[in-house]
């Protein structure tokens, strides 16, 4: 019954990821799962992708989105590649992932579908290829809010319960997100690519890449370097938008670092509430490697991994190769420092650059900083003299300082209601704040309510509108939060 109709749902599959050279993959079918439940469905992506929602029961897609029922026109593979987790290189790949082909949009826009927590593969390891529903759940809360809040980021379109029970630390519920990307290639691909030893094959996954994602670097004289400096720029803008918006990725290892500046890899990741440069919320990055404050040169350690791989590519001559690309990861500094300096101008509402800038928006940080101030809250509450309720104008450094912002708004020409507006589209009214996402996340697993989990959702897809619910920090700040990998 299901076959007959998957036709008209509107899959429009093509697959040319499995045209690079073999080693780049492995054909592997999702495993199949017991019983699917269809827990989360995400429409408005589902239409986005040219997929009739209308066409398929709430069992069929189950079906569908378990893995149970492969569309006619998908080619499920396993996607190889290595990457520097924690700074130690390590061959990976889809341990748990299946891609099922790239879905072509009305628009003709290329998207990749994959499953991911849909069972073994060649590159799983010592893994079970599973996932549990907790952190499924939660990689579609966080991707959708990034997504909402304008932030490169892989999108989640469902998410099914599979009826198995995945053995962790404790016995949980399985589940299998479907993740949707512009693609899947990593830094770490590139990194694979490079053990491969064969500089083919390098230019064959550079070459595709380039012709898939950045065909604008073709016309160049060194198309190689310019590729590598587009990298780095999205990877600037990218981590300088997480900055803005509190957000903790958690293991920025290379193989979670993609190649178009989408945020990937939804595993430890969390919002800080209270505003701490140093904050760390993995159980496992003891050393705070990947602390909030360590994400911009976390980045650019990622790419000089990442322009490394390209060196035999962007000059036939080594010291000249090495000279180029060493110029190119320096300038993410710059890079990064603007994109923020720009975003973080917005959040306070600042028209024109200032070489203070820089000074006010840390003085302003420092602040919080020393008052435990919540980031999300003194920036909405910035724009309204409902700053001055919270603590931190108890504080007389942060008197002087709201004095001189003041000012330096006040002698704008566009006027302070402009200021105020501009303000009010760049700080947030809600997060994903972690208090928040375990109670949506406790109600659907434990008490199988999914009722304030799609509330939730609903409310953090319009992020810059207050909320009686959505908007409150927690009433205590938990110092003993920990995120997981959700392996
Ligand atoms: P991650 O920490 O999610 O970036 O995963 C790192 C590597 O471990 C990737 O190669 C994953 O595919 C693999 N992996 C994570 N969880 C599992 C699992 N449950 N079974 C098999 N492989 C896994
Ligand atoms: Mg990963």
């Amino acid at each position: 019954m299901i076959n007959q109709q998957l036709d008209q749902v509107g899959w429009y599959f093509d697959h040319s990821y499995i045209k690079l050279p073999q080693d780049f993959f492995a054909e592997q079918l999702p495993i199949q799962v017991p019983n699917p439940k269809l827990i989360l469905l995400n429409e408005p992506l589902l239409k986005s992708l040219g997929l009739n929602k209308k066409t398929l029961s709430h069992e069929a897609w189950g079906d569908i989105f378990s893995g149970n029922k492969i569309p006619k026109k998908a080619y499920p593979i396993a996607q190889a590649y290595a990457g520097h987790q924690f700074g130690q290189f390590t061959q990976l790949g889809d341990g748990r992932a299946i891609l099922l082909g790239e879905q072509i949009s009305a628009e003709g826009k290329r998207f990749d579908i994959q499953f991911k927590g849909s069972g073994k593969t060649p590159y799983s390891r010592r893994g079970d290829g599973r996932a549990a529903l907790g952190p499924m759940l939660r990689e579609y809360i966080i991707s959708e809010y990034m997504h909402a809040m304008n932030i490169p980021t892989t999108r989640s379109l469902a998410v099914v319960a599979t009826g198995e029970r995945v053995m962790r630390d404790k016995v949980l519920p399985g589940a299998i997100l479907t993740r949707v990307a512009q693609s899947h290639i990593r830094v770490g691909t590139f990194q694979y690519a490079s053990t491969l030893n064969d500089i083919k094959k390098l230019k064959a996954l550079t070459d595709y890449t380039i012709d898939r994602h950045y065909p604008e670097c073709k016309e160049e004289k060194n198309s190689y370097l310019t590729f590598l400096n587009k990298v780095i720029e999205r990877q600037a803008l990218l981590v300088s938008q997480w900055m803005q918006v509190g957000f903790i990725h958690g293991v920025m290892n290379t193989d979670n670092m993609s190649i178009i500046g989408e945020t990937i890899d939804y595993g430890p990741c969390a919002y800080m509430d209270r505003y701490n440069a140093e904050t760390v919320f993995s159980s496992i990055d003891s050393q705070g490697r990947y602390a909030y404050a360590n994400q911009p040169p976390i980045a650019q350690w990622n790419l000089a991994r990442f322009a490394e791989t390209l060196l035999p590519l962007i000059d036939q001559d080594p010291d000249k190769s090495i000279e180029l690309a060493t110029q190119s990861v320096n300038s993410f500094s710059t890079q990064f420092q603007n994109a923020w300096l720009k975003g973080m101008r917005q959040k306070l509402g600042l028209f024109k650059e200032e070489s203070s800038d820089i000074d006010l928006i840390n003085n302003l940080l420092a602040i919080m900083q020393k008052n435990n101030a919540d980031y999300t809250v003194t920036f909405r509450h910035l724009s309204s003299d409902t700053i001055f309720k919270d603590t931190i104008s108890r504080d007389i450094s942060f008197l002087a300082w709201h004095k001189n912002w003041m000012h330096r708004v006040q002698k704008q020409q566009e006027g302070e209601e402009a200021s105020r507006l501009m303000m009010l589209k760049n700080n947030p009214a809600i997060i994903p704040r972690n208090y928040l996402v375990e109670q949506a996340l406790t109600m659907a697993v434990k008490e199988e309510d999914t009722t304030l989990l799609n509330e939730f959702i609903g409310a953090l897809l319009k992020p810059y509108e207050d909320s009686k619910v959505f908007s409150e920090p927690p009433l205590e700040e938990d110092k003993s939060y920990q995120t997981f990998c959700g392996t």
